[in-house]
């Protein structure tokens, strides 16, 4: 995400490396240097204008503190200047009204419909909502499908009406189905057209009309660059929509849409798309965007993801067979599940800080534990169960079933044996003395 304004940002503060302190030689350079990345990055001009200068500004009128170097000066600066232009706090989702109504609009194919579900998805997981869905795309009778195929999926009911053509009638029905079935959220996925059109825009303007929402999230594809803060300014003069959505923000995205929308349209970013995923979903933060764009790193989100996947009763479980040495490869593929349920693995792993830039020409992927689930899948329930009995035979069985080699499957139940043989240890408090004293 946004790696090459990681980078040209990382170069321009190196202009200062070695510089005991800010001159107006060194900062004229480096607040060039950053317009230029931003620039680079698809930032409005006059955006990246402005930001460089107020870069500048604040940069000359820094006391001098002889305890940070310059460049660690200039990237404090860089960075509060970045979550400040990305609309410094972060802003809640309105669910105010009994049920909240919210409006998505958006053009064709930025995300509206997956969007739609993923906001379904997170506000019952962890809003503790009960929302339903309104498929009043009457164009594309596709999405109308496509949106019940992602509420079967996440377990949230979809209201819809094929034989109608009319959206505002739909959206009002829906809301009415709503209220008699006692849901609290209502989230109507509207149609887009492929740009900005008329007849598109009177169509969402009559359904905001008529049903009056809480809130309406206007939805946008990251990678169009400068056309997105465009098309964010054509629907927000006619919509006055309340914030905007990001999809697609785990793509070769540059970051010009990001950077720009806020000054634009005045409207806070509220959710970002990282994937196509129903997880895959995140509540926007300036300043951890800003530690990112950085590579700061974001510890925060990450942590926080995990905290989030991990389930206490199964963890207790767990614990209660690795004492009694009953840890299996089923168990083996539950801990594999848990961690691809964290998202995608670069992503997971560009978040620590240092590791982002690393690790970004390394080919990994979501695919990263496909082997070791195809030797497991392979395996009889009995083997998963008692890895001991996998003998010869059966390795070479294993093998060829998952399309790997014995080499492979050899070192999988190697790690196994290791992984179980040290979970046993550290389970144990008086082994893990132990362990503790045979240290050298
Ligand atoms: P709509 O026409 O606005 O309803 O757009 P869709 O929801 O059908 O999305 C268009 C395409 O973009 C689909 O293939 C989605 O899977 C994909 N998509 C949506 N959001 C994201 C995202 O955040 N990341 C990625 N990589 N793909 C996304």
């Amino acid at each position: 995400m946004f790696d090459n304004l990681s980078d040209k940002l990382d170069r321009a503060f190196k202009v200062l490396k070695g510089q005991g302190q800010i001159s107006e030689v060194n900062v004229a350079e480096t607040s060039k240097e950053i317009r230029r990345a931003l620039l680079d990055a698809d930032v409005n001009y006059k955006i990246a204008k402005n930001f460089a200068d107020s870069v500048k500004e604040k940069a000359l009128g820094q006391d001098v503190l002889t305890s940070v170097s310059p460049g660690q000066l200039f990237t404090k600066i860089t960075h509060d200047e970045l979550a400040s232009l990305m609309g410094g706090e972060s802003t809640d989702i309105n669910l105010k009204g009994s049920p909240a109504v919210i409006l998505i609009a958006g053009l064709q194919g930025s995300g509206k419909t997956t969007f739609s579900g993923k906001l379904s998805n997170y506000l019952k997981k962890k809003k503790g909502k009960n929302p339903m869905l309104v498929a009043a795309d009457v164009y594309r009778p596709a999405a109308i499908d496509q949106l019940h195929v992602l509420g079967e999926q996440i377990n949230i009911e979809v209201y819809s009406d094929k034989e109608n053509k009319n959206p505002v009638e739909i959206a009002k029905a829906g809301i009415t189905h709503a209220k008699s079935k006692g849901f609290d959220v209502v989230i109507i996925d509207t149609a887009g057209r492929l740009a900005v059109d008329e007849q598109m825009m009177n169509e969402i303007a009559a359904v905001k009309q008529a049903i009056n929402p809480s809130e309406i999230l206007f939805v946008v594809d990251s990678m169009t660059g400068q056309d997105a803060v465009n098309t964010a300014k054509a629907f927000n003069d006619r919509l006055d929509f309340d914030g905007v959505v990001l999809t697609k923000l785990d793509g070769d995205t540059r970051g010009g849409a990001a950077l720009s929308i806020r000054s634009v349209v005045d409207k806070p970013i509220k959710f970002v798309g990282t994937g196509e995923k129903m997880e895959a979903l995140d509540v926007f933060y300036p300043k951890r965007m800003a530690d990112r764009i950085l590579g700061m790193g974001d510890v925060v989100s990450l942590v926080e993801r995990a905290q989030e996947q991990y389930d206490e009763e199964k963890a207790r479980k767990l614990h209660k067979k690795i004492a009694k040495n009953q840890f299996d490869f089923n168990d083996f593929l539950d801990q594999i599940a848990q961690i691809k349920k964290m998202g995608n693995m670069k992503d997971l792993m560009g978040m620590i800080p240092g590791v982002g830039k690393a690790i970004k020409n390394m080919d990994i992927d979501d695919d990263a534990f496909k082997h070791i689930e195809a030797m497991i899948h392979s395996m009889t329930p009995q083997e998963r169960e008692q890895p001991k009995l996998i003998d010869g035979s059966r390795r070479k069985r294993i093998a060829a079933g998952s399309g790997t080699s014995v080499q492979e499957l050899n070192k999988l139940l190697k790690q196994f044996d290791e992984t179980s043989k040290m979970m046993r240890l550290m389970g144990n408090k008086q082994n893990m003395a132990k362990m503790m004293r045979n240290m050298p």
